[in-house]
């Protein structure tokens, strides 16, 4: 399995082995509430300096259980938290170089932008020539000079977020956590915002670590994604690695869209493609995201993936499927998705939903869906977690 999570391992002193290259590192970390509810269970991922990392996964699956473990207002049941190196598992949040952004940003309402950057470095007492210093380079980085002396209530959702921003950076923390910042916005402000916040994150070398439930936003922004399901990490990975290559059918339905199929592995016709016997037909399909050797899964029912933008309307295609177009969405300047049905032997239908840049307009018309066995995903493991069932959970079938 492409687990790239290896735990870290601790020096005597405290250091971990990867230390110049990892910013944050959580090993092996369990959170049981109350004695009885385990809300994280022995997770370990690391995330490189400088990058943007964003940990997603359904409501309830222990994202802001780890969050609070990282930034130090909740003490894990056991396991580490290492920051730049240093194991900082039992050091108070204000010592541990992490500041933090919240959902609604938090900022106090009746103290102007100035003073709301300003307070941190008061209360870690650094002088009045630095505090200034500092204040007026993290204004100036954030394009807040202009409204420096307003009051923080008078501020647009947008300059809330970066006010948010200048007061965490203005103490220059190895890491910078974000919890859900755009969660409430409209989309289109989200967007922007998400803009802005990636424009910021190239400007400064902080890590930042950024929990969501809308894998969309994790596209968009993350450099790495951990993706989190019922107390475990499903993987954690570049982004381009998460969605081309999901190491569970869990990842592969939750970041993205996939249409999915699930089959008996009949043969393996040259190296690297087998073949699978499906409900809607014999397609050859791509086995290099298997762990095990295909002849090794000879017999076996696996399901696969084909993501919307890899189907294409091709009699020709090597592999093919009839459908009847159930519904056309246009989205202007993305080409028309299309939502088709797929009938098995048994009368059984199935949703595929296709990107095309031809035109359709009959609701009633058929058409042949087609791809190549290189796009396909095989995906040999349903989840990290005995809970998940594909078709109940995953599929909605
Ligand atoms: P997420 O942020 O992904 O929604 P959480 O970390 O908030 O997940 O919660 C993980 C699990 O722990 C859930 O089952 C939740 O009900 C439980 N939980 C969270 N906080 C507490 C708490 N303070 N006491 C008891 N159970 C909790």
């Amino acid at each position: 399995m492409s687990d790239t999570n290896p735990s870290v391992a601790a020096d005597a002193d405290g250091t971990t082995d990867a230390a110049q290259d990892v910013s944050i590192a959580v090993e092996d970390l369990t959170k049981v509430y109350d004695g009885d509810v385990l809300a994280v269970d022995g997770i370990s991922f690391d995330v490189a300096a400088g990058d943007f990392c964003v940990i997603i996964g359904p409501s309830g699956c222990g994202k802001s259980t780890t969050l609070r473990s990282m930034v130090g207002d909740l003490s894990p049941t056991s396991g580490r938290i290492y920051v730049d190196g240093v194991d900082v598992t039992e050091t108070p949040t204000y010592k541990r170089d992490i500041g933090l952004v919240f959902q609604d940003f938090q900022l106090f309402p009746h103290l102007t932008v100035r003073e709301n950057v300003e307070y941190g470095l008061e209360r870690v007492g650094a002088p009045p020539a630095e505090r200034d210093e500092k204040v007026e380079d993290v204004l100036e980085l954030m394009k807040l000079e202009s409204l420096a002396d307003s009051p923080s209530d008078e501020l647009s959702a947008g300059q809330k977020q970066r006010v948010a921003l200048a007061r965490s950076l203005v103490l220059e923390p190895n890491v910078l956590l974000l919890d859900e910042p755009l969660g409430d916005l409209d989309y289109k402000l989200q967007k922007r915002l998400e803009r802005e916040l990636l424009d910021i994150h190239h400007q400064v070398e902080t890590t930042f670590v950024y929990v969501t439930h809308d894998q969309r936003q994790a596209m968009r922004l993350a450099d790495q994604i951990v993706v989190m399901n019922d107390g475990h990490v499903e993987q954690s990975a570049p982004s381009d690695e998460i969605y081309n290559h999901p190491a569970t059918a869990f990842v592969a339905t939750f970041v993205g869209d996939s249409n999915v199929f699930t089959g008996e592995l009949t043969d393996v016709v040259e190296p690297g493609v087998a073949r699978m016997d499906t409900p809607f037909g014999t397609f050859d399909v791509s086995a290099e995201n298997l762990y095990s050797d295909p002849e090794e899964l000879l017999g076996e029912t696996l399901p696969f993936a084909v993501r919307p933008q890899f189907l294409r309307v091709d009699e020709t295609a090597p592999n093919t499927v009839d459908c009847a177009v159930e519904d056309v969405i246009h989205q202007p300047g993305k080409g028309t998705k299309l939502i088709l049905e797929a009938t098995d032997a048994d009368g059984e239908p199935k949703q595929l939903e296709l990107t095309t840049h031809d035109t359709y307009d009959s609701l009633d018309e058929r058409v042949v869906a087609g791809w190549d066995p290189a796009d396909t995903i095989l995906l040999e493991r349903i989840s990290v977690t005995d809970s998940v069932d594909l078709e109940r959970d995953l599929l909605g079938e």
